[in-house]
């Protein structure tokens, strides 16, 4: 069976691991969460680069940080995963759901300034599939109207746009190291910092409401409980097994570039051909190879293609929901317009991609898919 995913697998691990064990620095905030988030700052230019349990703990803190009350709006896609809406509406907000573009399947940048109203207190965008949003149209409706953007890169760690690393365009980028991204370190995740004036609060907001990384600093003498707060970093169990995939991002990335590549070369004269849709990369954006989809003409055609692929011993997976179709989304959030997220939604899905597919795998499943194309 070819997997849909597995995650990275280095030799390495083992040693910053046992380094770890050996050390019995085991709790936060150690010497590789201090590696971990210094190579992101250096090689994203990233303000400051925090580590959390996962993105939805990083998501859950920039909902503390923007103070979210009942009542206020945060604006996002449908076409995302829970976290992106929970870390809001855990406070009391409406999430306002925007649809998405068909190219990207990324939040459609020309309907976010209807979207906005008075209690709008964010806007959140998704890389969907590490292809960045257009976030020079975002940011410019984020400076006129002095609302906040967040951005959640869960899925674009090592991708960029018009060469600024996602994740530190916005005023917050939220990274994830989940099992299925790019890079893992189980469950994890990491906040990046972008505007200053947040930053003091988010150390804080971390460490359980309390000042002591300016006690670890020696900036104060006794560090006591200041503010809210809760228990948002990870064990150096977890960031250790993280540090020697950042060492050897490019040739992950590069890796998974080449099995994307593979894909869309092999599948475009389908698409030339109209039998099927490949995704849309900007010239302006560089991607990460999160994943490689494309889309059928419906649903039908779809879950045939699923299941021809499983019996050929393929593991393929299709995605989201729609949020606002959804029970929960339907409870806490609105959408005006659908003329894509559902339709496009039930198109697409999702060929295997991880570090180290194999050629002789890759072009297995292009005879495979080959075959069921010519059976339609
Ligand atoms: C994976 C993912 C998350 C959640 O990441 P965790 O680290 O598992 O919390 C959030 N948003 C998007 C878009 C994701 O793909």
């Amino acid at each position: 069976m070819i997997p849909f995913n597995k995650a990275v697998y280095l030799p390495a691990a083992f040693e910053h691991v046992a380094d770890v064990v050996k050390s019995s620095k085991i709790a936060g905030d150690g010497k590789y969460t201090k590696l971990c988030s210094e190579w992101m700052e250096k090689r994203f230019c990233a303000k400051k680069v925090l580590m959390t349990t996962s993105c939805t703990a990083a998501l859950e803190m920039t909902a503390i940080l923007l103070n979210i009350q009942p009542g206020d709006e945060v604006i996002m896609p449908s076409y995302t995963f829970v976290s992106t809406a929970n870390a809001f509406v855990l406070h009391g907000a409406k999430c306002v759901f925007v649809d998405i573009r068909p190219d990207t399947m990324n939040i459609d940048e020309k309907l976010i300034e209807d979207a906005i109203t008075e209690k709008t207190k964010a806007i959140v965008v998704v890389h969907y599939a590490g292809v960045s949003s257009e976030m020079e149209t975002i940011m410019n409706i984020s400076k006129k109207y002095n609302i906040p953007v967040v951005e959640d890169a869960a899925q674009g760690v090592m991708a960029a746009y018009k060469d600024k690393a996602l994740g530190t365009i916005g005023d917050f980028g939220c990274y994830s190291f989940h099992e299925t991204k790019n890079y893992t370190m189980g469950e994890g995740g990491a906040l990046v910092i972008n505007n200053e004036k947040y930053l003091e609060r988010a150390e804080i907001i971390r460490e359980k409401g309390t000042n002591r990384s300016k006690f670890y600093r020696g900036e104060i003498d006794k560090y006591t409980w200041v503010d809210i707060g809760s228990s948002f970093l990870p064990s150096e169990f977890n960031v250790s097994y993280l540090y020697g995939q950042l060492l050897m991002a490019d040739e992950i990335n590069n890796n998974r570039i080449e099995s994307w590549k593979f894909y869309y070369e092999n599948l475009k004269k389908y698409e030339d051909q109209g039998i099927i849709e490949l995704p849309n990369v900007p010239l302006h954006c560089a991607h990460n190879a999160h994943m490689f989809w494309l889309k059928w003409k419906d649903v039908n055609q779809r879950s045939d293609f699923i299941n021809y692929m499983r019996e050929k011993k393929i593991s393929c997976v299709f995605h989201y929901v729609p949020l606002h179709s959804s029970y929960g989304g339907n409870k806490y959030g609105r959408m005006d317009q659908d003329r894509y997220t559902t339709m496009e939604s039930e198109r697409l899905v999702r060929l295997p991609m991880f570090y180290a597919l194999k050629k002789e795998e890759l072009e297995y499943m292009l005879g495979v898919i080959t075959e069921f194309i010519h059976m339609l």
